[in-house]
């Protein structure tokens, strides 16, 4: 029987670990699923067990000699053998953004083989939604790992799925960060529409994402990229989504969305300049759930990504992710439950929210607003330009 919407979870999920000094902490994993639990939204009726990617799926995207050298760090002698380090920094392993760690190749092939396994149902139809909070590794290139992203799990399942069926894929990105790694893989792909919606590479990592990057060859005109000022709010946020993506889909035509739901767009988040609450990463997936029902059939498989403020945003903004998955969307005023508070409270220095949605006088706003939505407005408008479908 088609169950409308999975949960891929693995416990081995945290094994991809940086370090408790790396901002990339696998603790918001567990606090995601215990809030989601908690809230009575997931059980493990909704769960499935990854099965992890294989060397033949990782090659889809990922060059040999790099997956070997991911393969070289297996216990804590690898971790200290300065030969191997100095080799491994040509591939951006063993920097400050993507340090060493026993077993990383296992732990990242479990990441992509949770979206994997996401795509398999969403492809035999035994599930109509599926979620991976642990995918969503949107910056890993074909050689080298990038910004906490050692193998690229979306790229990897666009190119399994464009393998297994003939479906046309629009990938949607709201992470602050240019999704750069799932864009290069798909370039000049005419299958794969990638839509981007980030803080301007003028001010953040990994510095590309500019309206003038819009796909080569026979992808012309199918890469779309809306860089946001630095402190955008959530109306100015949504409104540059709802002036691309309709239109986007009804051009395109796609059979399945893939969205990445990277959410270190908010306030708190302490990498990035957006001012998202939580308000955005609710309305965003409420948005992107409505256009799957609309224009895919209801096809949509959604995957994590970035997030930095592991216990006071992530947990809400994947639960109510979550929430628009399994149609039960929680409202302005749902409260989080005090037993989750009082578990995670005391790894937080910072009080833990009672409420999922920010509530409106808490938000940060800047005075320059008016004229951030203003700039945001011209960025959809060259874009529309660049592009005659639009
Ligand atoms: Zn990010
Ligand atoms: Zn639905």
């Amino acid at each position: 029987m088609t169950q409308f919407s999975r949960f891929v979870y693995s416990p081995q999920y945290t094994l991809y670990d940086f370090g408790p000094s790396h901002p990339f902490n696998p603790v918001r994993l567990l606090a995601t699923t215990s809030l989601a639990e908690s809230m009575g939204l997931l059980s493990n009726l909704d769960t499935v067990e990854p099965h992890s990617a294989t060397s033949d799926d990782l090659l889809l995207i990922h060059h040999p000699d790099y997956i070997a050298m991911v393969q070289q760090f297996q216990n804590n002698a690898d971790l200290h053998n300065p030969v191997l380090l100095q080799e491994a920094q040509k591939y951006g392993l063993a920097t400050e953004d993507n340090p060493v760690f026993a077993q990383m190749h296992q732990a990242a092939s479990l990441a992509v083989g949770g979206t994997l396994t996401a795509a398999r149902m969403v492809a035999t139809g035994e599930s109509l939604h599926a979620l991976n909070i642990a995918g969503g590794l949107h910056h890993a290139k074909p050689r080298s790992a990038s910004g906490f992203c050692i193998y690229n799990d979306i790229a990897i399942s666009i190119k399994w799925l464009r393998q297994h069926t003939s479906w046309r894929i629009l990938y949607i990105d709201t992470d602050a960060h240019h999704g750069d790694g799932v864009q290069a893989a798909f370039y000049d792909d005419p299958n794969v529409l990638t839509i981007s919606c980030h803080e301007s590479g003028q001010y953040l990592f990994p510095g590309t994402g500019s309206v003038e990057e819009l796909g080569t060859g026979k992808g012309y005109a199918l890469s779309l990229n809306i860089p946001l000022r630095p402190y955008t709010e959530d109306d100015s946020n949504l409104e540059s989504l709802e002036a691309i993506v309709p239109r986007a889909l009804e051009y395109f035509q796609p059979d399945l969305i893939i969205s990445q739901h990277g959410c270190d767009g908010h306030y708190w988040d302490p990498l990035t300049d957006l001012l998202a609450s939580t308000y955005f990463y609710s309305q965003i997936s409420g948005l992107i759930h409505d256009w799957a029902h609309q224009y895919t059939q209801g096809r949509w498989l959604a995957v994590g990504g970035g997030g930095y403020e592991l216990l006071r945003v992530v947990p809400r903004a994947w639960t109510l992710l979550w929430a628009h998955m399994t149609h039960r969307p929680l409202d302005y005023d749902a409260v989080i439950p005090q037993s989750w508070i009082d578990r995670w409270q005391p790894l937080s220095a910072l009080p833990l929210p009672h409420h999922f949605i920010d509530r409106a006088e808490d938000r940060p706003t800047t005075p320059r607003s008016f004229a951030i939505a203003e700039q945001n407005r011209q960025t959809i408008h060259r874009l529309k330009q660049l592009i005659t479908w639009l």
